[in-house]
């Protein structure tokens, strides 16, 4: 067996909106790099796996042709590469891990604000200004629409200005480079998040081994964002007050504190947001040092 054939390839984002939180959470998950800027291959350095950082159009493609591993990308350039290559018959078998809580967006179609738009009918026959013409078609003929793509690689926004189209499909997240070009968000076609896809057929079984044992990880790190560690002290006469007010507690340790009878240390792991009304309202039934923890990692 080839040596190199045993260390895992991932590919990222190069440079880009996800390419931050990319490697982040491979850090997270214990993945050592060193990266240079220049460098298109990036070796961790605690374990067999290598970082691939090309373009994010790129990586479906590699992860259904093989070539790489795994692949960390957005759902909608993930979509469009397969709807592209269903339909011009080239293989687009992957297989998603995980949906990763990053890289959120939407896409949508977005007319000019002086245009009187009552709805999807109206586009009927228009000419519709895109990056991703097959989730646009997709949609639109989902929806009994036929209209036609001016596709464009980038500076989609200008185009009904520029009179190459009378609408346009983009990514927004919040709206104002639209606002700044005259358009107004309509048809929101799309959500998006980044996902972690993998290759199709079977890895070798060093490889599947490193998949192992990333994949809880991973789940524990996204679990950890949303959870809280919350300790206070609380009345014992409240506790079950105090408990019923915790949001996702279903078991706090319970643990006497010295010099008193009726108060408590009660400590418990929250998977929601404490919000400050719930603190606002644990105050006011007697509770006191109510302290709200981030928690790095966990494992059930
Ligand atoms: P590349 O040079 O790698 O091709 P790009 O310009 O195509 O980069 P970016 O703008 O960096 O791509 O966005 C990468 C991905 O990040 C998008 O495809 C999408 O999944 C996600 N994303 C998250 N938020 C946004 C946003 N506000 N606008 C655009 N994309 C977003
Ligand atoms: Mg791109």
């Amino acid at each position: 067996v080839d040596k190199s054939s045993q260390r895992l390839t991932i590919a990222i984002q190069k440079s880009g909106r996800l390419s931050t939180e990319s490697i982040a959470l491979l850090q997270a998950c214990g993945f050592r790099f060193s990266l240079h800027e220049a460098r298109l291959l990036a070796h961790s350095s605690n374990q067999p796996v290598d970082l691939l950082r090309v373009r994010d159009d790129d990586i479906p493609g590699l992860v259904m042709d093989g070539v790489v591993d795994l692949g960390l990308v957005g759902e909608n350039v993930l979509d469009e590469v397969r709807l592209e290559r269903k339909a011009t018959n080239i293989s687009y078998d992957f297989t998603r891990l995980r949906a990763l809580e990053f890289g959120q967006c939407r896409l949508s179609i977005a007319v000019p604000k002086e245009d009187n738009y009552q709805g999807l009918a109206d586009l009927q026959g228009k000419r519709i200004a895109t990056t991703y013409p097959y989730l646009l078609q997709n949609y639109l003929q989902q929806q009994g629409i036929s209209a036609s793509n001016a596709i464009l690689t980038g500076s989609v926004e200008v185009a009904p200005r520029a009179g190459l189209a009378d609408a346009i499909c983009d990514l927004v997240s919040t709206g104002a480079t639209l606002e700044a070009n005259g358009l107004i968000e309509k048809e929101v076609i799309f959500r998006s998040q980044a996902q972690l896809i993998q290759r199709p057929g079977s890895l070798p079984a060093a490889k599947q081994a490193i998949v192992d044992q990333l994949l809880p990880r991973i789940d524990g790190v996204q679990m950890a964002k949303e959870s809280k560690y919350i300790m206070l002290h609380a009345p014992v006469a409240q506790l079950e007050q105090v408990v019923q007010l915790l949001p996702g507690a279903e078991r706090p340790t319970v643990l006497p504190l010295s010099h008193t009878e009726e108060l408590v240390a009660v400590h418990v792991v929250s998977t929601e947001t404490l919000f400050w009304e719930t603190m606002e309202q644990l105050k006011a039934i007697g509770c006191s040092s109510i302290l709200v923890l981030p928690i790095e990692k966990m494992m059930g």
